[in-house]
């Protein structure tokens, strides 16, 4: 006899998108828009909303959709992935310290320097590269958080979960890892230990550069994920319910736009290495990346869409490609169906410490052999 709970997480994620409404018979879910929720003839509340910065209707879908997909208890939807990072390090006091990688996402990491500097939270920042890099940053008894992010932008340097969230919990801190790369598709975190998993929605979740949103997911609903909640109601945080619809829409192709991508990208990344113009590329999909062993074991279901091209020549060699192609947008971002390309350096900041000859590209969708000659065009 089959488990009664033997469907996959693609069939019920498939399964929960859609909803058949009894009066009209509409097979996709509708759109509630409204702010406030209405009280019966005892002034007891209807449904189970009663004001729209609070919960609402369309973004609890998407939320049991993503708790679903990360295997977690609850999820929480927010307006942006850098609302949702900033509600997890709300909850900080001062005088607690926190650990999160020295390369990683730009403006993550800056607003953790901003909260440490304006509200005296320590912060370390520790080399990923370096096998006892989180270890040394570790301060047992006071770190409270451990952020990482896992593959890293934009080296992707992949981060063991299952190792960071054993030297998390054992010096009694918190892992949240940050997995907008490798989406619930290929990685679910809170598997391999982490207590909660972020997403930018923006990339892959939803999948079509047209919304910008972030998640949080938990292993449990405990005092620190009901006082993320409270962040997010008193400072509204929370996605706007046409934008959670338009995300649900875009989460009903989550897989099959995540497999594409990680097969053109493998692609591309297998072409171009040992290509005469570039010196190196970075994707952990190939034996040569740094991560690879650790991204075989942790990325189950594919490596991704993101990879990056250190160009032979200066910066300016590497600036005058990412202006050359005629299929890559380019554009910053990264997860829709559409590919980009960017320098990196240049889009982040004039202390930028990523190498001046990267170009980070956001593989999508379209023919693999395409992407392959737009590049090779670009780069003669
Ligand atoms: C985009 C991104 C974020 C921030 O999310 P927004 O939706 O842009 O606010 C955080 N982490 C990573 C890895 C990202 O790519």
């Amino acid at each position: 006899m089959s488990k009664p709970n033997a469907l996959s997480t693609r069939t019920q994620v498939a399964q929960l998108c859609h909803y058949i409404d009894q009066v009209s018979g509409a097979v996709t879910p509708p759109v509630h828009l409204s702010t406030t929720f209405a009280r019966d003839a005892n002034h007891e509340l209807i449904g189970e909303h009663i004001y729209g910065r609070i919960a609402s209707p369309t973004c609890d879908h998407v939320e049991k959709i993503a708790a679903v997909l990360d295997g977690g208890e609850e999820a929480m939807l927010f307006g942006s992935g850098m609302a949702a990072i900033a509600a997890v390090v709300e909850t900080l006091s001062t005088g607690q310290h926190m650990v999160a990688p020295d390369v990683m996402y730009y403006a993550a990491q800056d607003w953790f320097r901003r909260i440490s500097d304006k509200r005296g939270i320590g912060l370390t920042l520790f080399d990923a590269t370096d096998p006892d890099g989180l270890k040394n940053a570790i301060r047992p008894g006071e770190t409270a958080l451990v952020w990482i992010e896992t593959p890293l932008n934009p080296t992707w340097d992949v981060i063991d979960i299952a190792a960071a969230s054993e030297l998390a919990h054992e010096a009694g801190a918190i892992l949240v890892s940050d997995c907008t790369v490798s989406p619930p598709v290929t990685t679910r975190a809170l598997d391999l230990g982490a207590d909660i998993v972020f997403h930018s929605a923006t990339k892959y979740l939803n999948g079509h550069s047209d919304v910008t949103a972030g998640l949080l997911v938990t292993h449990e609903i405990n005092e620190l994920w009901q006082d993320i909640k409270t962040v997010r109601a008193h400072l509204g945080g929370i996605c706007g319910p046409f934008e959670a619809w338009l995300l649900m829409r875009g989460m009903r192709t989550l897989f099959v736009r995540f497999d594409k991508a990680s097969e053109n990208a493998f692609q591309i990344a297998r072409h171009f290495e040992g290509h005469p113009n570039i010196e190196r590329v970075l994707y952990p999909g190939l034996e040569s990346h740094p991560g690879h062993a650790i991204a075989k074991r942790q990325m189950t279901d594919g490596f991704g869409g993101m990879l990056s091209l250190l160009t032979k020549g200066d910066e300016e060699d590497a600036r005058r490609v990412a202006t050359r192609t005629k299929l890559f947008i380019p554009a910053t971002s990264l997860g829709g169906v559409e590919s980009l390309i960017e320098h990196r350096a240049s889009v982040e900041s004039p202390n930028s410490t990523v190498a001046k000859n990267l170009l980070r590209l956001s593989v999508g969708i379209e023919d693999a052999g395409d992407l392959i000659r737009d590049l090779e065009q670009a780069l003669e």
